[in-house]
């Protein structure tokens, strides 16, 4: 299986390759030249089986010759042994034809570990066999950084920095990062918002003499593996509900759009989904791009949904790419235009991402009343995020099942969660020590200071 770029000039390369690669060289996305496909019989057979077992069937033919069977049995396996519940992925009925996929049972408590954990045994194992090391650099906003970070942990081949803004993530999600003890993983607490951190991270990339000498290396949505891990689920979800005699739909609380595109592909690869609907809180410009076809930047408005508050939304390359019949020369046009603010989706590639995907917008009133509603009515706790796609969830009902994609734990919100329902979430009692456990806090005030405390660190 060989993997290509979306802007269809850069060199195509192996699946091992465009993992540790990330971004294509010449701006792009890496994708399989070929979506494998599974047929009717094989995704019957997932029925009752475990998340592993589907795992395996599912990532498999993507994976090609960097790992051997027995190998990518044994990174599976590993990768979802510290999840909180046996299923990994519980779906639960909130009332008829409407279910919430639990994606929050791994060990930071939202849908990023899926993907993070199976990417560092990835990282592990291909780095080892080759005897080398890199440098993995990345922003958060939260999430992302958490679950990097617990993924990691401890592991030989591999140094991890994350950049978060001081002072402007949650108290769960700074703890989750400051905690870990071990000396490969290191939190930095920026002078800045999450924009100054990106913007960081951007300069390091481009900053050839650095990048090198410590062997820069990515885990951002945009990483193919990422995208990968997440195909799983749709298809335990979709199994357990009847395919693939019967079509199911997904709501999907999207920022980035790698969760959702997940999505496409295991549609792709011949799971019967009818409906994909993309959910965004007041940072809407991808509703507002499927409504009119127009995708403009605007400035980011922050939300209690902030894993999601995104100006633009990098994996939707992806699905431009495939909108415009893989033409790598439309899609780099489109991005050139967006430098200078926007761009304008062609009728036939709208009417291509139409067919595939379905949107709706909450605003933060909704949010809040989403919040409030499913706990009232239907006994459950939602984080804000996955609110947001109940709320929008609820416009798409119909015959077809809906599953919506709870991407958070309540509890890594819970002011949010409180304001709305006046009950404060409690962590999972595997984690309940996490407010007793003693924080590694370092400051940084620019990205000189950055950058020494990464040289100091791996030089240690
Ligand atoms: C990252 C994240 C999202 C957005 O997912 P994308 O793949 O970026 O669209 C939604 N909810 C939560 C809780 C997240 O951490």
């Amino acid at each position: 299986m060989r993997y290509i770029s979306t802007r269809g000039d850069a060199p195509t390369l192996s699946f091992e390759e465009a993992m540790l690669t990330g971004l294509a060289r010449d701006g792009g996305l890496y994708v399989p030249e070929e979506i494998p496909t599974l047929d009717a019989q094989t995704i019957a057979a997932m029925a009752g089986q475990s998340y592993e077992e589907v795992a395996y069937t599912v990532m498999r033919p993507f994976v090609g010759e960097t790992f051997t069977d027995v190998e990518f049995r044994d990174l599976i396996a590993r990768a979802y042994a510290g999840f909180g519940h046996a299923a990994r992925a519980p779906l639960v009925q909130l009332a008829p034809n409407h279910f919430l996929l639990e994606l929050f049972h791994g060990p930071t408590l939202a849908f990023k570990d899926f993907a993070m954990q199976l990417i560092g045994q990835m990282f592990e194992a291909a780095l080892t066999r080759s005897n080398s090391r890199v440098t993995i650099v990345g922003a958060t906003s939260g999430d992302t950084g958490s679950a990097a970070i617990e993924a990691f942990r401890g592991l030989e081949a591999v140094d991890v920095f994350i950049l978060y803004p001081h002072g402007r993530v949650s108290e769960v999600q700074r703890r989750q990062m400051t905690t870990p003890s071990e000396d490969n993983v290191h939190a930095i607490a920026v002078d800045g918002d999450f924009d100054t951190c990106q913007a960081m991270v951007k300069d390091m990339f481009n900053d050839f003499d650095f990048r090198d000498s410590v062997r820069l290396a990515g885990v951002n949505s945009i990483n193919w593996g990422r995208v990968l891990a997440q195909v799983v689920y749709y298809f335990t979800a979709a199994v357990s509900l009847g395919t693939p005699q019967r079509k199911v739909s997904f709501t999907v609380p999207t920022g980035n759009f790698g969760d959702v595109f997940a999505g496409y592909v295991a549609k792709r690869m011949g799971l019967p989904i009818a409906d994909l609907v993309v959910a965004t809180n007041t940072n809407d410009i991808l509703h507002r791009t499927l409504e009119t076809g127009a995708y403009t930047k605007e400035s980011v408005t922050p939300t209690i949904s902030p894993s999601m508050d995104i100006q633009v939304s990098s994996n939707f390359e992806r699905a431009l790419f495939y909108a415009y019949g893989q033409d790598g020369g439309a899609v780099k046009a489109q991005m050139e235009d967006l430098k200078s603010g926007g761009f304008t989706v062609s009728q036939g590639a709208i009417d291509a991402l139409r067919d595939t995907y379905l949107s709706g917008r909450a605003s933060e009133n909704e949010t809040r009343a989403a919040i409030t509603r499913y706990h009232a009515r239907h006994g459950e706790l939602l984080c804000p995020h996955t609110a947001v796609g109940t709320h929008v969830a609820e416009a798409h009902l119909g015959t077809v099942p809906m599953v919506t994609l709870a991407t958070a734990h309540p509890a890594k919100f819970p002011d949010a969660v409180e304001a709305a329902t006046g009950l404060h979430p409690p962590l999972p009692p595997r984690m309940g020590d996490l407010y007793d456990r003693p924080e590694r806090i370092t400051r940084a005030k620019d990205l000189d200071a950055v950058k020494s405390i990464i040289t100091d660190r791996i030089a240690s």
